[in-house]
């Protein structure tokens, strides 16, 4: 009987394994037609300043509208797409997409607005991303500075050399770079003099519960002082409540962005919440006029 039951569970498991093999192999071949076929979106998600809370950009953040299952995140399909090498055609997509965007918002809300675009590893290192920067650059009228491109850690260690040429290629065009998810990887502290990277995005895991004098905080005081200390922008990741976002303002962290801000909108939503915005400091603005 312990045979049986054994055997049972091996098939099970192989049934199990069949199965994920299977939605995998579904799931490459339709990310091979996504991009012809528009099925992605971009959504974005406000970058606030933590000091007044006003909006001071974006990033940008990718879904998969998939004709039968629906909305696809990008943890159920971005490493895949980075296996296959589907990633660069992706990646292009979203920059040009990203920018794009931003050029049409910085028209109609403001010309200090930035969009920032997440680049996957394969991306930086094996597509010819400065010719493709270039090119979207010359497409889309935007403030030069105002695109900003968010890579991991991890990524400087492969190749530190070639990286270092890229990201100063990119720099030159204007681009600016983000380190994301800083604290969890493995780069020495050396890095972050050596690369051009303007940018912090202190990870979400350190943000939580930041403040409920918790030692995580201490992680997310120590990144802002490294920030400050080498002149560079800190924006924490993931901020779900008031407490979070009133420990990094005690801090003087510059940026936040989570969803006690707002979450990652579809473009219709962001262009609401800015009209909204929008009306109130005009109608803040005739209320002190009124008042003289
Ligand atoms: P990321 O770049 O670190 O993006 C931040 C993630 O945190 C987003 O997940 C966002 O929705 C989520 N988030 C924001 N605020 C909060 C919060 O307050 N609480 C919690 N729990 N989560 C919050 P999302 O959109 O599912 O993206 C996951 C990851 O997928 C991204 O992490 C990024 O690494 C990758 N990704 C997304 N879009 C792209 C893309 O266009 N290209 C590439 N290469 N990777 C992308
Ligand atoms: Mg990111
Ligand atoms: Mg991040
Ligand atoms: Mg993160």
């Amino acid at each position: 009987r312990a045979k049986t039951s054994a055997r049972g569970r091996v098939e099970m498991f192989d049934d199990t394994l069949r199965e994920r093999a299977l939605t995998r192999l579904r799931l490459e071949s339709d990310l091979r037609h996504a991009v012809e076929d528009h099925e992605f979106r971009l959504f974005y998600q406000p970058i606030v300043r933590l000091r007044d809370g006003t909006i001071a950009g974006f990033e940008a953040l990718m879904r998969w509208f998939h004709p039968q299952r629906g909305l696809i995140p990008p943890s159920d399909f971005v490493h895949l797409a980075e296996e296959t090498g589907l990633i660069l055609k992706m990646g292009r997509w979203a920059l040009a997409e990203g920018t794009r965007q931003l050029a049409e918002w910085q028209g109609r809300f403001s010309p200090d607005l930035f969009m920032s675009v997440n680049v996957s590893g394969r991306q930086l290192m094996e597509d010819d991303l400065v010719a493709a920067v270039t090119e979207t650059l010359a497409a889309h009228r935007i403030t030069p500075g105002t695109l900003k491109l968010e890579i991991t850690e991890s990524l400087l260690l492969d190749d530190p050399g070639r990286c270092l040429g890229i990201m100063e290629a990119l720099k030159s065009k204007g681009v600016k770079l983000s380190l994301d998810d800083f604290g969890t990887g493995f780069s020495s502290l050396s890095y972050l003099h050596r690369y051009p990277i303007g940018t912090l995005k202190i990870d979400r895991s350190f943000v939580r519960a930041a403040g409920e004098s918790d030692r995580r905080s201490a992680i997310a005081r120590i990144i802002t002082l490294l920030a400050q200390a080498l002149d560079l922008e800190v924006i924490a990741e993931g901020i779900e409540k008031e407490s979070e976002a009133e420990f990094l303002r005690g801090l003087h962290c510059q940026y936040g962005q989570g969803y006690h801000f707002a979450p990652p909108l579809p473009k219709e939503a962001v262009e609401d919440m800015m009209d909204g915005r929008r009306r109130e400091r005009e109608a803040l603005a005739g209320v002190s006029a009124l008042k003289g």
